[in-house]
């Protein structure tokens, strides 16, 4: 497979075969600056390697070189700067701000119309090239180039075969991202400072249209669904998209744009991100517990409490094993409810429990590397069972130097 080209944006490097990189924004108002740096470093903790902020204004350009400043305290990661309508002048008037940033994303379909269109996006391109900076031609069905897509419906009417209205969206905006790529490189950009994306709200369109960029170009791709969605339509959404395109090799940096519900923390997108990559195996981020869903044979819900009860096990202890251990992450348990499934699916595990089932005989058989190794009974099973886990990790993941 052809790889895309490397970008470099502050200290991750993107495409050219590097690792998915997980990618976030921030919600509060950029000029609040602290509230902003510490949402940043609280989506940093949380396993976010680029976060975009919005720069909309004075204010909010003013307040990026002490954000910055700020969030570099505590973490090294890259900000982003996203401009829509007045990046131009923003970058131009603010130079500390067009410094600080390490990479801006501009929307080829807010940039103005006419001739100023192409006067302003010349003007973002020369600040990316006067302080070094790459940018995302970040193109979203929303905000589409009217221009392209005008041009793409005559054309369509003029042609014997007709594309639907949203085959035309489609191929517009592939269009306008790579014509607006075009238009950079002719500018003085090299391919590697410039990062293409191209957002729907559908799953099968933005699967089309990442994959007819995908062929077109070499560029590295930000890939998701844009305005997925609230909650677990969101979540699922966002996942079934990002899974059929990364399992095509598609996408070097991905976000989850889900709608937080009120009051629930901006961190959400990441976990679904890092969720889609542990169950892709692109990246493991934590141990994985396969469970049985239950059913009429399950003899109590005890099983789906053991369950629990380990994974919060496991979400309480991570931060400590994961300092303390290597390659812990790649730990497979696994929880079944009886003798049907429970017996193989543990063997396939480093430890499984199979508890018994209605009618069977009251004791959970523990497998080790496949082996049966112990048999546990009583009232005691979970912590037993944790125990194994803490025994199984000690002996078996060498400690990290
Ligand atoms: S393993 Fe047993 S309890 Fe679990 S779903 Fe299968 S048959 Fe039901």
């Amino acid at each position: 497979m052809t790889k895309t080209f490397s970008v470099k944006i502050g200290n991750i490097s993107v495409g050219g075969g590097a690792p998915v990189v997980i990618q976030s924004m921030t919600n509060t108002s950029t000029q609040h600056i602290k509230e902003t740096a510490d949402q940043i470093i609280e989506l940093h903790n949380a396993g976010a390697k680029i976060v975009r902020i919005t720069v909309n204004n004075a204010d909010a350009a003013k307040a990026t070189p002490y954000i910055k400043e700020l969030v570099q305290k505590h973490a090294n990661i890259p900000i982003v700067g996203c401009f829509h309508y007045n990046g131009h002048t923003l970058l131009n008037e603010f130079p500390e701000c067009a410094k600080s940033l390490d990479k801006y994303r501009i929307n080829p379909g807010n940039m103005g119309f006419g001739e100023k269109r192409d006067i302003h996006f010349e003007s973002i391109i020369e600040c990316a090239l006067k302080y070094n900076k790459p940018i995302r031609i970040g193109v979203n069905w929303g905000s589409l180039d009217k221009k392209v897509l005008s041009q793409m419906m005559d054309e369509n009417s003029q042609n014997k075969i007709h594309l639907s209205s949203e085959e035309i969206v489609e191929n517009a905006m592939v269009e306008s991202a790579l014509m607006s790529a075009r238009k950079a490189l002719r500018y003085g950009m090299s391919e590697n400072q410039i990062v293409l994306s191209a957002k729907t709200s559908k799953v099968q369109s933005v699967v089309r249209v990442y994959k007819k960029l995908h062929s077109l170009s070499r560029f590295p791709l930000h890939v998701g669904l844009t305005e997925a969605g609230i909650g677990l339509p969101g979540a699922v959404s966002t996942a079934a998209a990002l899974s059929i395109l990364l399992s095509q090799g598609i996408g070097d940096t991905i976000r989850c744009s889900i709608t937080p519900k009120l009051g629930e923390s901006r961190i959400q997108e990441i976990k679904i991100c890092k969720a889609v990559l542990d169950a892709l195996e692109i990246e493991r981020f934590q141990p994985k517990i396969a469970a049985c869903p239950g059913c009429g044979r399950t003899s109590s819900t005890y099983f789906q409490k053991l369950a629990e009860d380990v994974q919060n096990f496991i979400d309480c202890s991570m931060l400590q094993w994961k300092a303390q251990y290597q390659g812990i992450e790649n730990l497979n348990i696994a929880v079944m409810g009886c003798i049907v499934n429970g017996p193989g699916e543990s063997k396939h595990a480093d430890i499984g429990i199979s508890l018994p089932g209605s009618g069977e005989e009251p004791v959970a058989p523990v497998f080790i590397n496949g082996k049966k190794q112990y048999t546990l009974r009583g009232d005691n099973i979970a912590n037993d069972f944790k125990d194994i886990i803490t025994l199984y990790i000690q002996n078996n993941f060498s400690a990290k130097k």
